[in-house]
């Protein structure tokens, strides 16, 4: 199992390092409604930030909010310069487009990576904030040692947040690159050739040792409720692990990532801000 603990700590405490209490970048998070998960990831994105040294605002609204509402109010924080990230906790009520709101905010503020302009950017390799859980993912199989040039990568999920940026990215380091959606056809015919799986399906244990060849390397981004109620991940762990050479687990393994590139991104606003406002 690969130790993304170890890695996500190191990467935390570098940025605490590098922040020094000199450097005190602020995010500001939009909660929308009360959603019990959106709640929970806004409390551990707090929390993080706190640890390393970044001040956060988080600005929780009614769900019944419209959308002109919130994007005057992004509008606001883009020209507030004490703001050096805003984050807008997705899923958002089904009454605003959500594409409307990311837009709205200053890609340049963009800590996750979603605005149009950064999204360009990635896809023709030109400086921009790359997404949290697709970064991450990178980072976790970079740190396992794990040899992404030649390597036969699937990526079940085609999302704008996980399996497109993630497959763009494995791409980029010359992987071959196959990505499976729900209407893929003998899917894990697929699936059992890839050196690199990477599962971001949203299905609770979707993914079955039969679907997987001895000795890959599975990369599970699911966060799922089980039957039981547990937090689970995409990937059958128990079952599938025994066939891999690195495996990680949910809970743990890339969610803990995607919030600690989080603050690398916001870190990383801040200081583009700064060059910036240097001259
Ligand atoms: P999403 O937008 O719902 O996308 C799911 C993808 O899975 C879609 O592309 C869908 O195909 C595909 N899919 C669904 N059923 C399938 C099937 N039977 N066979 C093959 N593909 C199938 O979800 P997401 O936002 O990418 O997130 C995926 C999972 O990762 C969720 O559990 C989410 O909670 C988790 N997640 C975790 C983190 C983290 O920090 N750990 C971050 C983001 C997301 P179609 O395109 O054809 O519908």
């Amino acid at each position: 199992m690969i130790d993304t603990k170890t890695l996500s700590k190191n990467k935390r405490e570098k940025i605490k390092k590098q922040l020094d209490h000199n450097y005190i970048p602020c995010l500001a998070v939009i909660l929308v409604g009360e959603n019990p998960a959106s709640l929970s990831y806004v409390k551990g994105k707090e929390k993080a930030c706190r640890e390393v040294g970044i001040s956060t605002i988080t600005i929780t609204l009614e769900d019944r909010i419209t959308q002109e509402e919130l994007i005057k109010l992004i509008d606001e924080l883009n020209i507030d310069n004490s703001v050096d990230g805003i984050l807008v906790q997705l899923p958002l009520p089904s009454h605003i487009d959500e594409f409307a709101v990311i837009n709205a905010i200053d890609p340049s503020k963009d800590v996750d990576g979603f605005h149009p302009s950064n999204v360009a950017a990635l896809y023709l390799k030109q400086k921009g904030i790359i997404p949290c859980t697709p970064k991450g993912i990178i980072d976790v199989l970079d740190f396992a040692g794990v040899e992404i040039e030649g390597k036969y990568a699937v990526v079940i999920g085609r999302s704008n947040i996980v399996g497109m940026p993630i497959s763009k990215l494995l791409l980029d380091r010359n992987a071959t690159v196959t990505i499976c959606h729900s209407k893929t056809k003998n899917l894990s015919d697929i699936t059992s050739k890839a050196d690199i799986l990477i599962a971001a399906v949203g299905k609770p244990l979707f993914v079955t040792a039969d679907m997987v060849k001895e000795g890959a390397v599975v990369i599970d981004v699911g966060v799922n409720r089980g039957e039981n109620g547990k937090l689970c991940g995409d990937v059958d762990f128990e079952n599938v692990k025994e066939k891999t050479s690195y495996i990680t687990k949910v809970p743990g393994g890339i969610g803990p990532m995607t919030i600690t590139c989080l603050l690398e991104n916001t870190v990383e606003c801040f200081m583009n801000r700064k060059v910036l406002s240097n001259g």
